[in-house]
């Protein structure tokens, strides 16, 4: 029994003081004034905090734990290049401490679902996508890994070197197997896995086809990258003789069960398509400011009714950043871009949680505070500095990231006063720098020196 707090349930009207009532990981009753009296029920005080759904990270590359920095004043082209040969030196140890540092850190920022699209699979390194699911489950996040992949190596006119990119066969047996093996469509699950080539223009039309054939036999998600720069529609229409989003429609990969990362350069025509086929989008803020893509249109795709919810994107190109804070970024941006009214604090937290929610087909159960979801639960403190914010949603989304009290999963605390509970918060800083120092040393040891320039 969560008491004395403020709630913002997302759906329904915030309530100044109130309480929440959970059960069997569920939110069984929440609704204003005091506590019922339930007998042997363990009581949180929430006096100071604001309740909110847990936040939910639609887009992630975990394994950049270990090569943030890089490249610092590098266009996304540029960034890859650099990057992809530092990338070729992983293994299953550096992808297991990097996940353990990036999905503590989300935890510490209030969000208790994320996905993470890992493409990378250098040949005999051990079992990386295991290696991020045994760290989910130890730091407690819900958690929708997608496997990813590559098959347009340098020698096929393709970004990455020919050693990190599998062949179709190799790609469509292991995403087949991963999906078996770990994939629960059953209520309330902790891991449900996607189906998620890297780009449409790192793979071939092949492999886009037969994994959404691969994705929709299986009945899971799909997700991949779109229109993250003009540089990608300039190299479509030269490639493809169409824009981003045609060639995904060509693909069969618009539809309620996908969502793309970074929908950037979208033509209004594609926010209808999107907003039509029920298609989502992870907009990721800070990294598209990182790497200097661009504004994304998030306004006029709410407007239109697409699905968006927010995401931190890799850690090589949004170093450290929090969950917490790409609310506040998606605002200030959207705002810069369209004027005050453009983004209010409350869209920017709905985006963070029931839009994200939808981007995996999960508002059903995750994204808003309602008896009968789960007990996904963050409180937020609101008081001491921002209690000179009377509204604490103001204080939460303007003010960027103040500390977290509790985060819940499923009714089970894994964040308890901005410390971690599950893994010790030392070991999984360590972890993260240690996955660094491994891939820093392997990749140099292949000839690769780890640099945080690309221009002189
Ligand atoms: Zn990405």
């Amino acid at each position: 029994m969560i008491e004395n707090v403020a709630i913002a349930p997302v759906t329904g009207p915030d309530i100044p003081h109130g309480h929440i009532h959970v059960r069997d990981g569920r939110i069984a009753s929440l609704g204003p004034g005091p506590a019922p009296d339930v007998p042997g029920a363990t009581r949180i005080d929430g006096a100071g905090c604001l309740a909110t759904p847990g936040l939910v990270n639609t887009h992630h590359h975990l394994y950049q734990w270990a090569s943030q920095g890089v490249a610092q004043d590098a266009t996304l082209f540029e960034w890859l290049t650099a990057l992809y040969q530092v990338w070729a030196a992983m293994d299953a140890e550096i992808v297991a401490g990097a996940a353990t540092a990036g999905l503590g850190w989300l935890a510490l920022s209030g969000c208790t679902t994320t996905t993470d699209h890992h493409y990378i699979f250098p040949k005999g390194r051990g079992d990386l996508f295991a290696a991020e699911i045994e760290a989910a489950r130890d730091v407690g996040l819900r958690f929708h890994p997608c496997r990813g992949s590559m098959d347009r190596g340098v020698s096929q006119g393709g970004l990455p070197p020919d050693e990190v990119v599998e062949t179709l066969d190799e790609i469509l047996a292991a995403t087949a197997e991963a999906v078996d093996a770990y994939h629960d469509p059953s209520p309330g699950s902790m891991l449900r896995v996607a189906v998620a080539p890297c780009s449409p223009f790192s793979v071939s039309a092949d492999l886009m086809t037969e994994a959404a054939a691969l994705a929709r036999a299986k009945g899971v998600r799909l997700h991949t990258h779109l229109c993250e720069t003009v540089e990608e529609e300039e190299h479509c229409l030269e490639q493809m003789g169409c824009t981003p989003v045609d060639y995904m429609e060509k693909l069969g990969w618009l539809g309620p069960d996908v969502w793309v990362a970074h929908a950037v350069h979208l033509h209004d025509r594609d926010i209808r398509r999107f907003a039509a086929t029920g298609t989502g989008s992870a907009h990721c803020p800070s990294s598209n400011g990182r790497l200097g893509a661009g504004i994304a249109r998030v306004s006029e795709m709410l407007r239109a009714g697409a699905a968006v919810g927010l995401g931190v994107d890799g850690s090589a190109s949004s170093e450290l950043t929090p969950l917490a804070g790409e609310m506040r970024q998606a605002l200030l941006f959207q705002r810069a871009r369209y004027g005050p009214t453009a983004l209010t604090a409350r869209q920017a937290l709905e985006i963070g949680t029931l839009g994200g929610a939808r981007c995996l087909g999960r508002e059903d159960e995750i994204g808003s505070l309602e008896p009968g979801k789960l007990a996904d639960i963050v409180l937020w403190r609101v008081d001491g500095f921002a209690a000179a914010v009377d509204d604490p949603v103001c204080a939460l989304v303007f003010g960027g990231s103040p500390r977290v009290a509790r985060v819940l999963v499923g009714g089970e605390t894994i964040v308890q006063d901005g410390e971690l509970r599950t893994v010790p918060h030392d070991v999984a800083g360590r972890a993260g720098a240690e996955a660094h120092r491994r891939l820093t040393r392997l990749a140099a040891e292949r000839g690769f020196t780890v640099s945080k320039q690309v221009h002189s």
